[in-house]
């Protein structure tokens, strides 16, 4: 094998996925078509989930540091927004951060973990077979192979490599299309007289200014079709009456409602992850969230598999784990675009309007925006087990451990499980049979779950195991439920 995992595209999803692997020691190298990182941003958002899964690898505060914190985000563009501080969350914000620099970050942090990054070189095709993949593709010196025991797309919405694997891509063309805009020059007067408009202005790093715009004129226009920067202006115009004196676009862009979501997101050796596994319309900024939580579930899973520990059927978790994610994603983003879409149709304007201010009263009752928020900020993301513990598949809040200093945040830093042993009943056994799988804690904050002895903590900071008190604690039944997430104790490790 030339490397045990080829990753396919290297923007967030592929870099964390790549960051990730490397932590455990696995050999990755990412395949980039671009000749450069993006310079442009897309994507503006990171939700609560996503700084927790940074902050569960000790670096969420490198991204805090070039971002600034709002706290919530819009749902289906309504006025009142989502209430993310009231989640159970020490993460209750948006960072609000450009893709770009997300994309910096997260470069840094896989190339300290010795990722090879290697930009101009673009997946043409592949071939799978028992043992491993064979990638092939163009680079500057001309046609390379590569041998590898795994191959992930996260090659975005058009995968090469979903499409060479032949993994259906099933759901809805678009059916509305809206602008973005950045521009150098802006009437800042202007901007700050608008009051209330239809079109979203930000500004963005480097002195620019984002302008985003769903136009009825242009709605139908394919979101293959290049913006014009008269376009752009004539829908500024009819929308908030001014151009705010907009010149020097750095970027015009046009984006839809395609939405789809892979049938399966693994093929035996190859997986699929981020936009390569579902397209929406960044309805709630989720996309790029979405990826990077695919990114955690399969790095741990993938790692285990190649350092030799992974337990029959694990690898398999990660597409019934995300999928029903992938679903409720692309519904929530179809129906949030819907009630976006239908005020640009005149025969609908009126009683959509009525149903959107219906909508945004409803905000305002606690449980709604509970609900909503837990699913767009991600924190709700469980992964249910049936006949186990409710907590199981649940994130595990950061509550503090009992060291001085420890979190479950803290505990997972080195991306291995978490044992927490609230009654001194199992820690011997776990630090002995597990050592490098499982890292041990002993006591701390029960306020979350008072009647719990032992947890289990996923290495994505899901909840894999408890034993409650009312179940006594018994060393066989714990080996047996700790294996079947971290592999046979003490197991001499076979590398793949
Ligand atoms: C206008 C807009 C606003 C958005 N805002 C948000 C937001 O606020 N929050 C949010 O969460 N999401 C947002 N999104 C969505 C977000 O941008 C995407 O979900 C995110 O970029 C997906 O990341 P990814 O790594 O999966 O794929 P991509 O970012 O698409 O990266 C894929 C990479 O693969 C490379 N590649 C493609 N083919 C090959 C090949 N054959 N070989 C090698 N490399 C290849 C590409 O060059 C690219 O670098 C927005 C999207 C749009 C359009």
């Amino acid at each position: 094998m030339d490397t045990d995992v080829v990753i396919s595209g290297a923007g967030p999803t592929g870099l964390l996925l790549a960051a990730e692997l490397a932590l455990a020691g696995v050999r990755v190298r990412v395949l980039e078509r671009r000749q450069r990182r993006h310079q442009q941003s897309r994507a503006l958002t990171l939700h609560p989930r996503s700084i927790e899964i940074l902050d569960l690898r000790g670096i969420a505060e490198r991204f805090l540091a070039l971002g600034h914190t709002v706290p919530g985000w819009h749902f289906a563009g309504l006025p009142k927004h989502l209430d993310f501080s009231v989640l159970d969350t020490r993460h209750g914000y948006t960072l609000f951060l450009e893709q770009a620099r997300t994309e910096r970050l997260l470069e840094e942090r896989a190339r300290e973990l010795g990722v090879e990054v290697c930009y101009g070189h673009e997946v043409v095709s592949l071939a799978q077979d028992d043992d491993g993949v064979t990638v092939t593709g163009t680079a500057p010196g001309g046609e390379f192979h590569l041998r590898a025991a795994y191959l992930v797309g996260c090659d975005g919405g058009r995968s090469t490599v979903r499409a060479c694997a032949g993994i259906g891509f099933p759901g809805t063309d678009g059916t509305m299309s809206a602008m973005l805009g950045d521009f150098a020059v802006v009437d800042k007067e202007a901007i700050a007289a608008a009051g209330r408009t239809p079109v979203l202005i930000t500004p963005l790093t480097g002195g620019l200014t984002r302008f985003v715009l769903a136009d009825a004129e242009r709605m139908r226009v394919p979101a293959t079709e290049p913006v014009t920067f008269a376009e752009f202006r004539d829908a500024l115009v009819r929308l908030a009456g001014t151009s705010f004196g907009i010149a020097e676009p750095k970027w015009l862009s046009r984006f839809g409602n395609a939405t789809r979501l892979t049938e399966k997101y693994r093929d035996r050796r190859i997986f699929l992850a981020g936009d390569a596994a579902h397209i929406h319309f960044p309805a709630a900024g989720q996309g790029l969230n979405t990826g990077l939580q695919d990114a955690m579930n399969l790095g741990w899973k993938l790692a285990a598999d190649i350092n030799g520990w992974a337990p029959p059927g694990l690898l398999d978790t990660y597409h019934s784990e995300r999928f029903p994610v992938g679903q409720l994603v692309t519904d929530n983003t179809q129906a949030q675009t819907l009630l976006l879409e239908l005020t640009l149709v005149p025969e609908y304007s009126r009683p959509v309007s009525a149903l959107r201010a219906m909508m945004d009263s409803l905000l305002d009752i606690p449980d709604v925006n509970t609900r909503l928020a837990g699913q767009v900020s991600a924190l709700a993301t469980c992964y249910p087990a049936p006949g186990e513990d409710p907590l199981v598949g649940t994130r595990m809040p950061d509550i503090a451990l009992g060291s001085p200093g420890l979190r479950v945040s803290t505990l997972l830093h080195a991306g291995t499980f978490g044992y927490i042993d609230f009654s001194g009943a199992g820690a011997a056994q776990v630090a002995e049979g597990w050592t490098g799988r499982i890292t041990v804690a002993a006591g701390g904050d029960r306020s979350w779950a008072d009647d719990v002895s032992e947890v289990l903590v996923r290495p994505d900071g899901h909840i894999a195991w408890v034993r409650r008190e009312n179940s006594p604690p018994d060393a066989a039944t714990r080996q047996a439920r700790l294996a079947a997430w971290a592999g046979t104790p003490a197991q001499p490790a076979v590398r793949r």
